[in-house]
């Protein structure tokens, strides 16, 4: 998911067209629902619908969210059905006011919070895991603090939060205030923006550029921002039971994260292309031609043609009118997605050695469709190349990955995959590869779809021997 705010209370009447600008920079993030709440000081504003954001929002729709400051989201769902009842933001009124939140991430205890609640009382209204954080607010006693003050929100939040264990990226605003959150691990990204003088909120710098806002600085893992007439302030949250670690997603940089935006501190796009650099090191081989599975393979065959000396070209040629086929919900979507999307350019391919380069393969379909249709477009070799290590765990931090049994590298090696795609070779960047070519430590990040290495635990008991 994506999210963004911008505060410019009492300077601006059109945070919700600012807000639209944001999520349009954020669709790749999720392309399910989307959604927009905003406050004009008095009163919170929602609109949310189903579907990409141009089609959820027109100008009429827009002017029905007055206010300087708005919060939006863009979701594709890794907890909770596709439904309108779960598209975000999520406004609701509790003791301490009117409150909307917009979540990225996965909560790993929502289940365990969500059946004590219920028990005590609460009637949710979404399946999704984001509504138990309000519940929780709900629940708080905030001591002295006047109802609808900041700081009696800021109080319900940090108690919230003080219970919830898992991925959080989080935006909240209330009538007079807008709360970011980020969780202590770092999963996903959440970067703090300035536009003449007014603070925003995203999950993606593109998110900025798109409205010529600066780029101050992420948000820091386990940090709390609170923006109110005062000003903007930080905080830490309260230390959670759990490991200390950082655990930012290294996913993110692989395949998540728009290559324009500035990830973690590093250009996604230099990142992407260093990988490709590094595969061509590690998995070498004499070819006529590299191209990329557009857009998301795109850097990083622009990095293996780099470092191998061999010619880049455009093999490969992307519809842009159709959405990323892995964020569709149903496989039966995904299976006729790949002509949709995707055609090959005989005149580079015919005759050739051809070097393809993707981010990742997940089940493997998508991938051996593509290296039958380069081979039908006269290619003589294919030689697939992956930018990430073998895919062989599902995420709970708020990638939707298949279950363990769908992942093609939890039950195949890599010969056995290399000949169920139907390549001449495959070359998978390495664990050790990877963090080579980030530069930086892997204690930073989590690569549990990679490794099984989970730095949070889930509620689901992984099984207990691999599966192959
Ligand atoms: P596959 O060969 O596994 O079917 O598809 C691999 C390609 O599709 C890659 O380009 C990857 O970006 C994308 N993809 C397809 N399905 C998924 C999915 O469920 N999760 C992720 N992360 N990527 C997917
Ligand atoms: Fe990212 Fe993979 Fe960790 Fe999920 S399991 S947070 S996709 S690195
Ligand atoms: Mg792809």
């Amino acid at each position: 998911c994506g999210v963004f705010g911008v505060w410019a209370l009492g300077q601006s009447t059109e945070a919700a067209n600012f807000t639209y600008l944001g999520l349009h920079a954020l669709q790749h993030r999720g392309q399910e629902s989307a959604g927009i709440v905003s406050t004009d000081g008095s009163a919170l504003h929602v609109h949310r619908g189903m579907g990409l954001v141009a089609d959820i929002f027109n100008a009429g729709e827009l002017a029905k969210l007055p206010g300087g400051a708005a919060i939006g989201h863009v979701r594709y769902s890794t907890a909770g059905a596709s439904h309108l009842k779960n598209a975000q933001p999520i406004a609701i009124q509790y003791a301490g006011g009117a409150v909307a939140v917009a979540h990225n991430g996965n909560l790993v205890n929502a289940e365990t919070l969500r059946t004590e609640l219920e028990a005590a009382g609460s009637i949710f209204q979404t399946t999704s895991d984001t509504e138990v954080i309000l519940h929780l607010m709900a629940r708080v006693r905030p001591g002295p603090a006047v109802p609808g003050s900041t700081e009696h929100h800021l109080a319900a939040i940090r108690a919230a939060l003080a219970r919830v264990s898992g991925a959080y990226s989080l935006l909240f605003l209330t009538e007079r205030s807008m709360i970011g959150a980020r969780d202590p691990q770092g999963f996903r990204p959440l970067v703090l923006g300035k536009l003449k003088g007014n603070w925003v909120l995203a999950s993606e710098t593109t998110a900025l550029d798109l409205i010529e806002a600066e780029y101050v600085r992420e948000i820091a893992p386990g940090e709390i921002v609170v923006i109110d007439e005062k000003g903007l302030r930080s905080e830490k949250l309260e230390p959670t039971a759990g490991p200390r670690r950082l655990a930012r997603c290294v996913f993110e940089h692989i395949y998540f994260a728009r290559p324009d935006s500035i990830l973690f501190g590093r250009s996604v796009h230099e990142v992407r292309s260093s990988f490709g650099a590094q595969l061509a090191k590690d998995h070498p081989v004499e070819a006529d031609v590299v191209i990329a599975v557009p857009d998301s393979g795109v850097p990083a065959a622009v990095g293996y043609a780099r470092q191998s000396g061999i010619p880049y070209d455009v093999g490969l040629v992307r519809s842009h009118y159709i959405g990323r086929t892995f964020i569709e919900p149903q496989q039966s979507i995904r299976h006729f997605g790949v002509k949709l999307k995707l055609n090959a350019v005989r005149g580079v391919l015919r005759d050739k050695r051809v070097v393809v380069v993707d981010d990742s393969i997940v089940r493997g379909t998508t991938s051996r469709k593509i290296v039958k249709m380069i081979r039908d477009a006269g290619a003589k070799e294919v030689h697939l190349r992956i930018s990430s290590p073998p895919t062989a765990w599902p995420c709970y931090y708020g990638i939707d990955t298949p279950t363990r049994q769908e992942l093609i590298a939890a039950t195949h090696s890599e010969p056995e995959i290399r000949d169920y795609v139907t390549a001449d070779s495959l070359g998978y960047l390495s664990i050790d590869g990877l963090y080579a070519a980030l530069g930086e430590a892997r204690q930073g990040f989590c690569d549990a779809c990679f490794t099984g290495e989970y730095v949070l635990e889930f509620p689901h008991s992984r099984p207990a021997a691999p599966l192959r």
